[in-house]
């Protein structure tokens, strides 16, 4: 049998209708920006895999790291016990997070890493007595898929079974250009009418919805707006954290702080599956307390595992070396180059950068939807010219690894073009 035949047999996979999908493509390795599969065909991938990877696949700092960990201590539980790994994770964290953070809570997800924000948020009112239950989030928003997650989160295949199961969201429009007004009123409106406990976005890119792109001061509006009604702000930067804007957190070209930040994806590399959640002080005192009721009771048997955390720390060693950052500022000039060159292409309805991220909306006849037939044909296009992308409906969108050089990057970009011809 051959790897896709043993694979239908035993595997279900994410996101896919096993009946009309594709079967999947079997890798075999990886290095650097590039992919092979088991026929020793090429990829370059264009999304550093889901947008965890961007030091490039099979990284040998990292691997050592992690090597040199798993031989010292593995794991243990962190339930009444610390480790060092954990310790000195923090107190990196801490020195690039915004200046307001200042407690750091472990899990092993992106989804896990926003369900303990929302769950603090809910509790934090909780704890003081106070009735709040509602959460704010964005149109087309995405937070992950556990439960509290995927109520924040606004797109329909991943929700629509579950309809009248959720806690309590009401959603806002986006910032986006022309928009900022309607924005900032709805959220007025919202935290007038209803008992708001928290507000969660994803800062400056609306990664699944497409790579949707909305100001700083916007956000910063938006902030303040929760800030002067005493609604906590989650700062959703699952994807976006680690350098992927440009900076190493998009709340960094915000001014104005959020009072939780979600971390994962690029954390470790995209080697080890771990999640940070982080708070300020205020938040921490509300469950600091004789009252062991008032605890956060929530954890994960791999909370804080120490491999993780070395992963972590080598990962942030990586960001902050000069040729990385070189890399990202490189990339971004690269993508605006491309921009550029098809933001007036007949067949082009709008192109934006944003550091690494680079998204293009074609023109369709037809109303796109998101796993729509236009994304089917490119998908299938980029997989056949051997470049990973994964297009949300009509917007094709590049995330590379920061190792990416740029002759992999002109052949990403010219395989778009090629794409935009053919469809
Ligand atoms: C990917 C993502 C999540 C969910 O992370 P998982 O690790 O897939 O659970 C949450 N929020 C944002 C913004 C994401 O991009």
């Amino acid at each position: 049998m051959t790897l896709q035949e043993k694979d239908s047999q035993y595997l279900w996979h994410p996101y896919t209708q096993h009946k009309t999908s594709q079967t999947p493509i079997a890798i075999s390795r990886g290095e650097g920006a590039l992919l092979w599969d088991e026929n020793n065909k090429e990829y370059i991938d264009a999304i550093a895999s889901w947008w965890v990877n961007p030091f490039g696949h099979s990284n040998k700092f990292i691997a050592d790291a992690i090597y040199k960990q798993l031989t010292t201590l593995e794991h243990v539980l962190f339930g009444g016990f610390t480790h060092e790994p954990a310790i000195k994770v923090a107190e990196r964290l801490m020195k690039i997070l915004p200046k307001n953070q200042q407690k750091i809570f472990f899990s092993d997800n992106g989804s896990t890493a926003v369900e303990v924000a929302i769950k603090v948020a809910l509790q934090y009112f909780f704890n003081k007595g106070e009735k709040r239950t509602t959460i704010i989030a964005f149109e087309n928003a995405f937070h992950g898929d556990t439960f509290a997650a995927m109520a924040a989160s606004g797109i329909s295949f991943y929700t629509q079974a579950f309809q009248g199961m959720f806690i309590d969201v009401i959603r806002i429009p986006v910032p986006v250009k022309g928009q900022e007004e309607v924005s900032y009123d709805a959220l007025k409106e919202v935290i007038q009418n209803h008992n708001c406990a928290g507000f969660i976005f994803e800062p400056l890119v609306q990664g699944a919805a497409g790579m949707v792109m909305y100001e700083p001061e916007s956000l910063a509006k938006l902030i303040q707006i929760c800030n002067k009604n005493k609604v906590l702000t989650i700062a959703d930067e699952v994807m976006t954290g680690f350098g992927k804007t440009g900076k190493t957190f998009a709340m960094d070209y915000v001014d104005a702080d959020p009072d939780m930040i979600c971390l994962s994806k690029a954390l470790t590399g995209g080697t080890i599956p771990m999640a940070i959640t982080t708070f300020t002080q205020e938040v921490f005192d509300a469950f600091y307390d004789d009252d062991i009721n008032k605890a956060l009771f929530h954890g994960h048997t791999f909370t804080a595992n120490p491999t993780g955390c070395a992963a972590a720390l080598a990962s942030i060693d990586l960001l902050q070396t000069d040729e990385m950052q070189t890399n990202i500022d490189r990339i971004n000039k690269s993508h605006l180059g491309f921009q550029k060159k098809i933001e007036n292409h007949p067949k082009v309805i709008t192109a934006r950068t944003l550091g690494v991220i680079f998204a293009v909306e074609i023109k369709s006849d037809s109303e796109e939807s998101y796993y729509g037939s236009m994304r089917t044909k490119l998908y299938n296009f980029f997989i056949e010219n051997g470049v990973v992308l994964r297009p949300v409906g009509n917007i094709v969108y590049i995330l590379p690894p920061y190792i990416m050089t740029d002759e992999q990057l002109q052949k990403v970009y010219a395989t778009i073009e090629a794409a935009i011809e053919m469809v």
